[in-house]
């Protein structure tokens, strides 16, 4: 799995809450979490350059906000129409604007939206 960079650049940018969320209750630090998002963006992406502490902590709280991020539905994330997970394209996006839902919800929402009254 190849890591989304943008994505990766805004997550120790902008959007560090999100990183602060994900740490938030472990004995992680964020900027610990922001150290190991520079050190992998100033490398491309290669996973291989990380220390084995850096790669637990990729696994533990980078990864999930890279690759696995579940989708939030309409009212949870049991409401979710899609397979549950938001989908790698529109992760950036959802953390823009705090939207996490994957392309089956966002569509359905749309849709019911624009649907005529009566
Ligand atoms: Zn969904």
């Amino acid at each position: 799995m190849e890591i989304d960079l943008d994505l990766l650049a805004y997550l120790v940018g902008k959007g560090m809450r999100h990183i602060e969320a994900s740490v938030a209750g472990s004995s992680y630090l964020p900027r610990t979490v922001k150290g190991v998002g520079i050190f992998l963006l100033d490398r491309d992406g290669n996973l291989g350059v990380l220390t084995a502490k850096q790669q637990v902590t990729y696994e533990k709280f980078l990864k999930p906000l890279l690759f696995d991020v579940p989708c939030c539905g309409e009212t949870g994330p049991k409401s979710c129409r899609g397979n549950g997970l938001v989908e790698p394209d529109l992760l950036l996006q959802g953390f823009r604007e705090d939207d996490l839902r994957c392309r089956a919800c966002r569509a359905a929402t749309v849709g019911e939206s624009t649907k005529q009254e009566g």
